[in-house]
């Protein structure tokens, strides 16, 4: 379930006060937002997001200015179905830290050739526009975050 869409340009959430449309842009995704109407702090995305097109990946991994989880999945994959509400926790609890986002491999077999997708489910951390860490299979919420955090804490180090 998610509440929030994309765009071209950021991902378009609902105020929860004044029901407004508001667009994340990807690139202040680290800051927190307001409503535009009625200047309600807007919450960080604590939802997977299915990303429809081929261009909105590329879009959000190269924009995003926060580390993207992206969960590559199929919906005939039983793993994947358990996975998933394994990563709606990791989403609602690193809203703001983590952009989670889900790739389906049979939608976008492009994105799952170009990135060599053997096996899923299978997830990956992209940082600055690269990928940093992978890993597949099934996993609770907490190895997921373990895994999350020291693909991103990876990045940070070498810088
Ligand atoms: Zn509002």
């Amino acid at each position: 379930m998610s509440t929030s869409d994309l765009d071209d340009r950021g991902i378009v959430t609902i105020c929860p006060s004044c029901r407004q449309k508001n667009r994340l842009a990807y690139e202040h995704l680290h800051t927190a937002s307001r409503c535009a109407k009625c200047k309600t702090a807007l919450p960080a995305p604590s939802a997977p997001i299915e990303v429809p097109k081929a261009a909105d990946f590329d879009r959000i991994v190269a924009s995003s200015t926060i580390p993207v989880v992206v969960d590559f999945w199929a919906p005939w994959c039983g793993p994947c179905r358990m996975v998933a509400p394994e990563l709606d926790k990791v989403a609602a609890r690193q809203a703001g830290r983590f952009l989670v986002i889900k790739v389906n491999t049979d939608a976008l077999a492009e994105i799952g050739d170009r990135f060599q997708i053997r096996s899923i489910p299978t997830m990956a951390v992209f940082n600055g526009g690269r990928e940093v860490a992978r890993t597949m299979g099934a996993r609770p919420a907490a190895d997921i975050e373990t895994f999350i955090e020291n693909a991103a804490g990876a990045v940070h180090g070498r810088g």
